[in-house]
């Protein structure tokens, strides 16, 4: 079972996120079946690259805020107007009661049938299970100032659970319990949202999964984008001391699969489009002919999972990020040369898309402890000190170790290198 983020952002659409929406896929007798939990504003827009709209094969709505439905407008339209006819059948779409009404009313003027031609429209109830293809979905009643749900995905001997929006209720514990992920409401922050009964924080969505018990892995949702993610990443982390991240859009995540149903995959790697990255390489030669020849470029990504790719590759087109860090046997493990002073490189997102093409301006290949508090600014992640540069290099660097097979020390050999941003031109220093 596949889960892909399509849109995460709280309560309303993000600059870097739709809403709420989340696509599950499965393989099950020969092809692959896709539903969709949510679909928020702005979330049909991402979801056509993950998978043809006529393709879906069900839609989970988990209650009528917004954020979680409005974009069913415009899957809507997408099966009623067509060119070529619209497509056939009803696609069947599983909400809270009064959806079918509130749908017609969110597209205003449709005539008395409402979507029912495009639509079959069935309403959730608590402990409700649906079973479609590959996928056994249970509806839990959870606990929001609407009717509200959240839905426990099982398929391959594997569990996806998701909250919805809610706040701490006993339907958590069936809702969760052994889930192999855990995509959990967290937006409020302890100590600043004192109201009960709308959402989760950070620390009472790991006290959920904690009480729920077996849980493999915590994946933190629905964070609006006044809040500081970290702060709702660290107050989870006072609770949970298991797999924890933070949703991106275009993070993605394998359960089960060829490792047999004992728990999640690594994070989810991220697939470059490595087309797309030298097309964006062209693009720059192309005005640049006088660079030398330095034949094709790497098309990388900062980071080892999607969430981190994205969130990384936003301090360096949103932020002050222009240096990052690399073990030398990383690039050895994987048959990369290290990178040249006045080579370039392409960055991607955790999507595999290519964002920007840097060039190298300075390297020092030293032991990890002899990282200075200037690189740690410069790299520009977080609070930009030396201390929390140690903290998630040596986080980040454990893993790399453990990736290839290596023993971590602070002696490892690493690449600092400074950078700048020289495409597009709209982003370059
Ligand atoms: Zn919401
Ligand atoms: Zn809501």
């Amino acid at each position: 079972m596949k889960l892909t983020v399509i849109g995460c952002s709280g309560s309303f659409a993000g600059p870097d996120s739709p809403a709420s929406s989340y696509l599950v896929q499965a393989e099950h007798e020969g092809r692959t079946w896709s539903i969709v939990l949510d679909l928020g504003n702005g979330a049909l827009g991402p979801l056509q690259r993950q998978v043809d709209l006529a393709d879906l094969d069900a839609v989970f709505i988990s209650h009528l805020h917004p954020d979680h439905c409005v974009d069913i407008c415009g899957l809507y339209v997408t099966r009623k107007y067509r060119p070529g006819g619209a497509v056939p059948g009803q696609l069947d779409v599983h909400a809270p009661s009064g959806a079918a009404d509130r749908f017609a009313l969110m597209y205003h003027g449709l005539e008395h049938a409402g979507m029912s031609a495009e639509f079959a429209v069935h309403e959730l109830a608590d402990e409700l299970v649906t079973t479609l293809g590959p996928f056994t979905v249970t509806s839990y009643r959870v606990n929001h100032p609407v009717e509200a749900y959240g839905f426990r995905v099982e398929a391959d001997g594997v569990v996806l659970a998701y909250t919805g929006d809610t706040d701490a209720t006993p339907a958590l514990s069936p809702l969760l319990a052994g889930a192999d992920l855990a995509l959990m409401d967290s937006a409020f922050v302890d100590g600043r949202d004192d109201v009960q009964g709308i959402h989760l924080s950070g620390r009472r969505a790991a006290e959920a999964a904690v009480t729920a018990g077996g849980v493999g892995r915590l994946v933190l949702t629905h964070i609006p984008p006044w809040n500081d993610r970290e702060v709702c990443r660290a107050q989870a982390a006072e609770i949970w001391s298991g797999p924890l991240e933070l949703a991106a859009p275009g993070g993605t995540w394998t359960l089960g699969g060829a490792d047999g149903p004992s728990g999640a995959s690594e994070d989810g790697t991220v697939e470059v489009d490595r087309a797309a990255g030298l097309a964006l390489w062209a693009d720059y030669r192309a005005v640049h002919p006088a660079l030398p020849d330095e034949g094709e470029p790497p098309v990388e990504c900062f980071g080892d999972s999607p969430a981190l790719a994205d969130e990384l590759i936003a301090f360096v087109v949103d932020g002050p990020k222009r240096a990052t860090a690399g073990l030398v046997a990383a690039y050895a493990a994987d048959g990369d040369p290290l990178p040249r002073v006045g080579a370039h490189w392409v960055a991607c997102g955790g999507d595999g898309q290519p964002r920007v093409v840097l060039r190298t301006h300075e390297l020092r290949v030293g032991p990890l402890h002899s990282v200075d508090a200037q690189f740690a600014w410069d790299e520009g992640e977080y609070d930009r000190t030396l201390e929390s540069w140690l903290d998630g290099h040596r986080r980040f660097f454990r893993r790399e170790c453990e990736r290839i097979g290596a023993e971590f020390s602070n002696d490892l050999e690493v690449v600092f290198e400074r950078f700048s941003i020289v495409w597009p031109p709209e982003l370059a220093d």
